[in-house]
This record gives structure tokens, C-alpha cells and sequence, in this order.
């Protein structure tokens, strides 16, 4: 990907877990490389289709008056955060926070501490049944898209299908949903845990009844196994109401471990 460089930009902020930092003040050296495509912008050779680095000097500097924090480790991700969510064309960014006088008794040239974030595509697959089962869904897809690190791309349409395992219950309502997110898996999925609770989702029965379940099925190209979380889901293969919603938005995507497309992974278990 193309990058525009910013380097050791100065800022003189109040952050720092002192107190006289927060009163005195000191200089911060910023360093931001911001990635996306410039051919569009170079083609045409204009700059309102790339990202002005005046303005992102200036957005830099007034965020970090603007807000004080304790640690160059969240000056660095929450501006990055920042940088994203304010910039369209913006891919992905590494910031760079350089603290030039640290105090601490003695001579060094600079502490620093750098965070790469980045837009990812993730694709969740969404459940109800119990209550208003599409008056569930909308609301969850909204509760998603009004985080200021989720943008909900496109969604699928919902299907009535029967349930799956031992528990004896109401027909579900399946779909699926495209969304870029800055979040980590693990952000996400407490996000997502949020919004089932909001939703009143009771953990009553295992694979029991639901006002809502979010599962997270495709993050990137990731292979996460943790206690918590296995990206990408592990039944999402087995499985014809998760499928069938996403051949509708991403047939041509491919399953990172079995390497095939959505669109194939449904013919094998049709
Ligand atoms: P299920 O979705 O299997 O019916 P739950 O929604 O109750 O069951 O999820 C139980 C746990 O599954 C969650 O607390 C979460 O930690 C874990 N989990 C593991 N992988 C994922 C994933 N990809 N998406 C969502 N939850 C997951
Ligand atoms: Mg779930």
C-alpha cells in the first residue's frame, strides 16, 4: 500500500502520569504514516483525493490538546484510532509517539512507543428467535453501526430456518453481515457480548432459545484459537444458515484453513 510520512511533528500537550506533566506541559514529537492508494489522487494530481498533511498536522495537534491521557502507549492508539475514523481514504496508520524529556533522573534521547491500526473486514452471522426476531436483528446491526469503530458494509437478507441441536424450539431467523471495524477480535467480541445483553439474550439453556446471537466468522484472514474465541467460527462450514447468507454478500470469499469459497463450501453440504 502507498504511504504519506509525517515525521516528529512537535506538539507541546499536558499528558503524563505526574502531575507537574499535566500542569507544566512538554513536547511530543509525532511520526504518522498514513496508508491507502494514492493512484487516484497522483493520476489526477489532485489533492482532494488524497489525505492533506497540513490538515492532518493540524487534526494531530488540536487531538492532543484537546484530550489529556496518562500513557504515550494510549496517545498512540487512541490518535490512530482517531486518524482512521476522521480520514476516509485511510487504510491503515502507524503512530509513532516520541516523549523527549521523559523525567525520570536521567539522560536518554527519546522514549517512544508506536501502534498500528487498521480497518479489517470482518463478517458476522446474526440469529433470533425469540420475541420480535427482525425487530431483534435491525436493532443489533444498529446498536453495531452507532459504534464510532464499526461501519456495517452490507447485509444480507433473513431467512426463516429450523433449529439445529437437542433443545425443542421456535424456527430461527438467520442472516449475515459485511462490516470494517478497528476493533481487535477480542474488542469485537466484547462489543458484540454488549449488545446481546442489551437485547435482554438470557444464558439460560445451551443452544437454547435466543432474543439474539452475533457470532464473528471471518476476521481478515485470521486463525485465532484462544479459550474465548475461534476465528474463523468453527461450525460456520457445517453450516447451511450461515452459508447461505454469506454466498449472498461474498460468494468469492475464501475460508482461510480450508481454502475454499463460501460458494463452495455450500455446494459440499447441499
Ligand atoms: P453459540 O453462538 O455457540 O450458540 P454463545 O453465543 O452462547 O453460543 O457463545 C458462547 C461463547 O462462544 C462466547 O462467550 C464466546 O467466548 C465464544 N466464541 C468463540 N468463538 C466465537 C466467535 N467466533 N464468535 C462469537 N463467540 C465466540
Ligand atoms: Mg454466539
Amino acid at each position: 500500500m502507498d504511504c504519506i510520512t509525517i515525521s516528529d511533528l512537535e506538539v507541546f500537550a499536558y499528558h503524563g502520569v505526574l502531575k507537574e506533566e499535566n500542569t507544566l506541559g512538554q513536547k511530543f514529537l509525532i511520526s504518522a504514516e498514513l496508508f491507502m492508494d494514492i493512484w487516484e489522487a497522483a493520476r489526477e494530481d489532485d489533492i482532494s483525493k488524497s489525505i492533506n498533511y497540513a490538515e492532518v498536522c493540524k487534526e494531530i495537534d488540536g487531538y492532543l490538546r484537546a484530550n489529556t491521557f496518562k500513557l504515550i502507549e494510549t496517545i498512540a492508539d487512541r490518535l490512530a484510532r482517531h486518524l482512521l475514523r476522521r480520514y476516509k481514504p485511510l487504510r491503515e496508520v502507524n503512530i509513532k509517539v516520541k516523549k523527549p524529556w521523559a523525567p525520570i533522573m536521567m539522560t536518554l534521547d527519546t522514549v517512544s512507543v508506536s501502534a498500528k491500526r487498521s480497518w479489517h473486514n470482518v463478517y458476522l452471522s446474526l440469529g433470533s428467535n425469540l420475541g420480535n426476531k427482525e425487530d431483534n436483528i435491525n436493532k443489533a446491526i444498529q446498536l453495531l453501526n452507532d459504534q464510532e469503530d464499526c461501519r456495517v458494509i452490507c447485509k444480507s437478507s433473513l431467512k426463516v430456518t429450523k433449529p439445529v441441536g437437542p433443545v425443542e424450539q421456535d424456527d430461527f431467523l438467520n442472516g449475515a453481515l459485511y462490516m470494517q471495524t478497528i476493533l481487535s477480535p477480542m474488542e469485537l467480541l466484547r462489543v458484540i457480548a454488549s449488545i446481546e445483553s442489551q437485547l435482554k439474550r438470557e444464558r439460560v439453556i445451551h443452544w437454547g432459545p435466543r432474543t439474539i446471537d452475533l457470532d464473528i466468522l471471518l476476521y481478515d484472514d485470521e486463525i485465532i484459537q484462544s479459550s474465548e474465541l475461534t476465528i474463523p467460527h468453527i461450525e460456520m462450514a457445517n453450516r447451511e444458515f450461515v452459508l447461505e447468507p454469506m454466498v449472498e454478500i461474498a460468494p468469492w470469499l475464501r475460508h482461510p484453513i480450508f481454502g475454499k469459497t463460501m460458494k463452495e463450501l455450500l455446494e459440499e453440504i447441499c
